[in-house]
């Protein structure tokens, strides 16, 4: 069986827990849910997506190297699963946001992503 992620460091940041440390683990890897089908799937196989405030307003980024601050929210790579989560608010409240979020970058890389992943 393939271990992956195993050995692998979590940055962390003074006084936060880190939501890695407290999810069961398969492969070695954290379980993350996905915010559009809310299954769950080792982190590698979701992308993570956090929110920026531009002057334009609340933005949700695609987070490849998953290195960005802020609260994330997990999804599949593909556009059914960042259409339903968008259709539900599902990343405002991964989020915690009530401000209205544009997710026209989102789902246009994810279309990207879906057909460089697709094979
Ligand atoms: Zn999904």
């Amino acid at each position: 069986m393939l271990i992956m992620g195993a050995g692998r460091k979590f940055p962390s940041k003074r006084g936060r827990v880190l939501e890695v440390e407290r999810v069961p683990r398969v492969f070695g890897e954290p379980i993350r849910t996905c915010v559009g089908c809310r299954r769950r799937e080792p982190q590698s196989a979701l992308i993570r997506v956090v929110y920026q405030n531009l002057d334009r307003g609340s933005v949700a980024v695609v987070d490849y190297n998953r290195a960005l601050p802020g609260r994330g929210a997990w999804l599949h790579p593909n556009h059914r699963c960042v259409m339903r989560a968008i259709k539900k608010r599902a990343l405002n409240h991964a989020f915690r946001i009530r401000q209205p979020l544009e997710t026209e970058d989102l789902m246009a890389r994810y279309a990207a992503d879906m057909s460089e992943k697709t094979r």
